[in-house]
């Protein structure tokens, strides 16, 4: 389970990068996009304000221009009838503020009418409006010094025709603070920060929202898009003022030498991008939210099944019982868990035909096993059997030759080894030919075993050994016996199978079976020879014959 967490907060991590980035391309593709498109909108929208703010100045002084032009074709200016003229000017003023005075020079410049009252009529020769009028030309001038108010003003001035000849002048001051209000901001929302202003062909402030500039005709020239507009450039651009990055948009009048400018705070202008990237940020508050939570119900969906699925695996892997009635999940992991079920299945099937055969060839091999056992047991006692017939006298039963040929070489060597005293006796039933001759083959036979079954009775230490030696011989070898034992039993043998009165009936000097004995007494086994021994015990034993038999004859 461990691991299944591990995986699953891999998966979970994964998703969640996933969406995370997904979004956060969007965002940026979307920020991007919108803030092109609201750069675009804002040079858009400020280039548009500003041909509107030019449009409306110059409209305005169109009109201005129309009506001084129309004052200075009435008949009163013609026919010098100053007090209509005043009448007409004071009516002009009334109607139309804009225009703050009106005055009419000479030619000289000298001026002979003007509206407000001065103590002097003042001299206008020395102004560029002046000499442009004079020559003929309708002109609107820049930022002037008003003489008598010492105002900064700007002049409307036009020429007077008497008789088809230019005959004076007659000009207009322009309301500035009027002007400031008519084009302050007029096309901006009320809480925006972005306003017109205009400046005339020397970078002179005319007209701004703030007053003081205006009051001070603060010089802008100084300013790149003032400088452009100066040029009669028309465009769009950033500059700094008075520490704000502000865009812009300029154009020059075409009715003036002035320039129009318009301009909005950067900020403003690109704050419907930041409204949409709060709102992007927001969004993606949102959105990451609700990745977290699709990410946790989609790691949730599959933590489900794929638990199943491993508990499923586990279960086969162990080689545990699949329930019959195990549900298959009703979606896209349904058909892995069908495909491990019949899997299952399958190995199952093999694993059960498997196991049966094990279990047959086990049967067989045990049944293999066992014969061979039972053969081996078969012959292991088969072979005892043999290895005792081959070291037993068939008819008497005792050890036979051979076996005293292999116990003969171990007595000879542990008594050797032990510096043990022992005695050889060879024993012959004497005139046993006779015996055979006289009750048959069969009576000899029985005589045989009888002496047989005699001699192992009179033996009754457990390391007394006797065997048949061949024919009616025997042989007894008697372990740790000094000489007068040795004797005392030689002696003891002959007269206890003589006294046994087993007829013989053979010979008439001889009317019991008896026994003729050589016996060979061994202390020093190193001065002794095996074979010799055998020998000389044999000699041993015919010297009892020769005696006499029924004795014993010890060495
Ligand atoms: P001695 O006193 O000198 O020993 O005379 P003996 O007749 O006993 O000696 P001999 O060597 O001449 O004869 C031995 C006889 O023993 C010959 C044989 O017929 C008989 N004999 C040997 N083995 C058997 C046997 O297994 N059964 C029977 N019935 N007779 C045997
Ligand atoms: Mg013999
Ligand atoms: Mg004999």
């Amino acid at each position: 389970m461990r691991k299944f967490k591990k995986f699953r907060v891999t998966i979970f991590i994964l998703i969640f990068l996933l969406t995370l980035s997904s979004i956060a391309i969007f965002s940026m593709l979307i920020s991007s996009n919108m803030k092109s498109l609201a750069t675009k909108k804002a040079y858009e929208d400020i280039t548009y304000n500003d041909n509107a703010l030019r449009d409306q100045i110059d409209q305005y002084m169109l009109n201005v221009e129309s009506l001084v032009s129309q004052m200075a074709n009435s008949s009163a200016v013609i026919n010098e009838d100053y007090g209509e003229v005043d009448r007409m000017s004071q009516t002009l003023i009334n109607n139309f503020p804009l225009i703050s005075q009106l005055f009419i020079t000479d030619t000289i410049g000298m001026q002979i009418y003007k509206s407000s009252f001065t103590e002097t009529l003042g001299d206008r020769s020395d102004r560029d409006y002046f000499q442009q009028a004079v020559s003929g030309k309708a002109v609107f001038s820049d930022v002037i010094i008003s003489r008598s108010t010492n105002d900064p003003t700007v002049v409307h001035a036009q020429p007077v025709y008497r008789n088809g000849k230019i005959d004076g002048v007659i000009g207009v001051s322009i309301n500035l603070k009027l002007l400031s209000n008519l084009t302050l901001l007029s096309y901006a929302p009320t809480d925006s920060k972005a306003y017109g202003y205009i400046v005339d062909s020397t970078g002179l402030i005319i007209s701004h929202p703030n007053p003081d500039f205006v009051n001070q005709s603060l010089d802008l020239a100084y300013l790149s898009p003032v400088a452009s507009v100066m040029t009669g450039q028309t465009g769009t651009g950033i500059y700094i003022f008075q520490k704000t990055e502000k865009l812009v948009a300029f154009t020059p009048s075409m009715v003036t030498n002035w320039g129009v400018l318009y301009q909005i705070p950067k900020d403003e202008a690109f704050n419907t991008v930041y409204i949409i990237n709060n709102l992007l940020i927001i969004n993606m508050i949102f959105v990451i939210f609700g990745a977290l939570f699709a990410t946790i119900m989609i790691t949730r969906f599959l933590e489900k099944p794929i638990k199943k699925i491993t508990h499923l695996i586990s279960n086969i892997a162990d080689k545990k019982e699949i329930d019959n009635n195990y549900q298959i999940s009703y979606n896209e992991f349904g058909f892995i868990e069908s495909e491990l079920i019949s899997m299952y299945v399958k190995i199952k099937k093999t694993q059960n035909s498997l196991e049966e055969k094990v279990k047959e060839r086990t049967e067989e091999l045990t049944v293999t096993m066992n014969k061979l056992v039972k053969t081996q047991k078969e012959l292991i006692s088969a072979n005892k059997k043999l290895r005792g017939l081959a070291l037993t006298d068939s008819l008497t039963g005792l050890p036979n030759r051979r076996s005293f040929d292999e116990y003969f070489k171990r007595f000879w060597n542990i008594s050797k080894r032990n510096h043990i005293p022992g005695a050889i006796l060879m024993i012959d039933i004497d005139y046993f030919k006779d015996f055979n001759d006289y009750h048959g083959h069969v009576a000899g036979d029985h005589c045989l075993k009888t002496i047989s079954k005699k001699l192992s009775e009179l033996l009754f230490r457990e390391s007394d050994y006797l065997s048949r030696f061949g024919g009616e011989e025997f042989m007894i070898l008697l372990n740790n016996v000094d000489y007068s034992k040795a004797e005392k039993k030689a002696s003891m043998l002959v007269k206890e199978i003589h006294e046994m009165n087993y007829p013989h009936g053979g010979r008439q000097d001889t009317p019991v079976v008896s026994i003729s004995i050589g016996v060979l007494c061994i202390n020093d086994w190193d001065s002794h020879n095996r074979e010799e021994c055998l020998a000389k015990v044999d000699k041993i034993m015919y010297q009892a014959k020769e005696q006499g038999r029924n004795r014993y004859v010890i060495e």
